[in-house]
């Protein structure tokens, strides 16, 4: 699928507003929008060979926007009233400098912002995890598919289990609460899943496990990765005591408590279960090109409204065109052998 670009309206438009507030971001069907995924480089330390190809192209430096334009766009999306922002990636903390940004972003909680997180592979948290805790980051989630030092080798293409163990001790340390997100991958991390839980749950995470979604090309097949998590889910719970949890985090997760482990447990499951109704979410490329959906080809141009004559002013409008498009629901296949990816992008690119 390409993308369908609308662009930013290129006349100055009225902002909207409610009293003397610009009006919340709600969609053409009545979701509010309060959570902004941000990606900061499309760039990576990893080759995961579900999320990209070993040689993977990179976007050249200058179209990525700077440090100052990425705080510029989210203190848009706060004032619009969103008040959770995720850091992102491709891998957030290879990004020179990007402290600087938690840390400017850090000074608008309790202003607006209420929560701001992270997505990470776990290789750069050692050395960041204490800066993170001080600008103001409370939780973070770190992507581990695999315990095994050469499953995690084969999978991500570098052998740097050992760092990301040690990025997760070094987040807990510094006070930070972590979730693990497992993406299951047929025939990889299969097998390994119940123990990946239950060593999750005794380190204090909670963990998440993810169905594989066809975003971009990649040299595998997606049918031979893909593991439906309803099979997953009834074969844990011929070996756990699974309660459905009311946790709810405003995103796709639905969540059991494990009473043997005394952890939770959320499944993320495009495929088998469609959680797009409750979608409160719009996500942003390093590039400043805001998806509505993970799972469309529907975008807006947010860097030509940041570097015009009027950023504010258009940069509202533009999250109201991106609240015209969301589209209702994503439409992720996954039964087809030899089909072309649903969508040629990849999530390192859109951000995860
Ligand atoms: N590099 C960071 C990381 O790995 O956590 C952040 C970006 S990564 C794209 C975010 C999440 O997307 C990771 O948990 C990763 O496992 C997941 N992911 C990547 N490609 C995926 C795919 N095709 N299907 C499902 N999940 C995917
Ligand atoms: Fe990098 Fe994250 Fe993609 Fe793995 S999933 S290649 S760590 S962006």
């Amino acid at each position: 699928m390409n993308d369908r670009v609308s662009p930013a309206p290129a006349r100055k438009p009225d902002l909207i507003l409610v009293g003397d507030r610009p009006a919340p971001l709600v969609d053409a069907f009545m979701r509010r929008i309060t959570y902004l995924r941000l990606s900061v480089t499309d760039r990576c330390d990893l080759r995961c060979s579900y999320c990209m190809p070993e040689r993977m192209t990179f976007l050249p430096k200058k179209e990525v926007l700077s440090l100052e334009e990425l705080y510029d766009l989210a203190t848009g999306f706060i004032a619009r009233g969103v008040t959770k922002i995720r850091i992102t990636g491709g891998e957030p903390l290879v990004r020179r400098d990007i402290i600087d940004l938690f840390s400017a972003l850090g000074r608008r909680l309790g202003h607006g912002l209420e929560e701001l997180t992270l997505t990470t592979n776990g290789t750069q948290l050692a050395a960041h995890a204490e800066a993170l805790a001080r600008a103001g980051v409370r939780r973070v989630n770190v992507s581990l598919d695999t315990r095994d030092r050469a499953k995690f080798a084969a999978l991500t293409r570098r052998d740097s289990l050992p760092q990301v163990l040690e990025g997760i001790a070094a987040a807990k340390a510094a006070g930070l609460k972590v979730k693990l997100n497992a993406v299951a991958l047929k025939g990889v991390n299969e097998q390994e899943l119940p123990d990946l839980i239950a060593w999750g749950h005794a380190e204090g995470h909670d963990v998440t496990l993810i169905e594989v979604m066809p975003l971009g090309d990649v040299e595998e097949e997606r049918l031979d990765q893909y593991l439906p998590l309803d099979a997953i889910r009834a074969r844990l719970a011929e070996r756990w005591t699974l309660t459905e949890s009311d946790h709810r985090t405003g995103g796709p997760s639905t969540y059991v408590d494990i009473a043997e482990t005394g952890g939770r447990l959320g499944f993320i499951t495009p495929h088998t279960g469609n959680f797009c109704a409750g979608c409160n979410r719009l996500r942003v490329t390093a590039t400043g090109q805001l998806y509505p959906c993970l799972g469309g080809g529907e975008r807006v141009d947010l860097r030509a409204a940041l570097r015009s004559d009027a950023p504010e002013a258009r940069l509202s409008a533009a999250l109201d065109e991106a609240l015209r498009i969301k589209p209702e629901k994503h439409h992720f296949r996954m039964d087809e052998r030899g089909a072309a990816p649903a969508l040629a992008r990849h999530m390192s690119m859109t951000g995860g």
